[in-house]
């Protein structure tokens, strides 16, 4: 089965028309998680990262956003699909 990851962060690298995400993978966590951790992490650690509970919506984070204007964005290791 093929996933869809919508998102309407349009300012993301991994950002495409239509509203959809085209990160090859994504790491989603905690506010606290994200805002704590270097850019390093994301993705492809995530087997390696204890998992934490948000108990609402509005405390996740997408950890792999990176800004289109970064000189930053390859720092995760995450690719565009397209
Ligand atoms: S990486 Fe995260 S913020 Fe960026 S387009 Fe994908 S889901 Fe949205």
């Amino acid at each position: 089965m093929q996933q869809h990851i919508h998102c309407i962060v349009n300012d993301c690298h991994y950002w495409a028309q239509g509203n959809r995400c085209d990160a090859n993978e994504i790491l989603v966590a905690t506010n606290g998680f994200a805002e704590s951790q270097p850019d390093q992490v994301d993705a492809q650690m995530a087997s390696q990262i204890t998992p934490d509970s948000a108990g609402k919506c509005t405390s996740t984070a997408c950890k792999t956003y990176a800004n289109r204007n970064s000189d930053k964005i390859n720092e995760d290791k995450v690719k565009r699909m397209s």
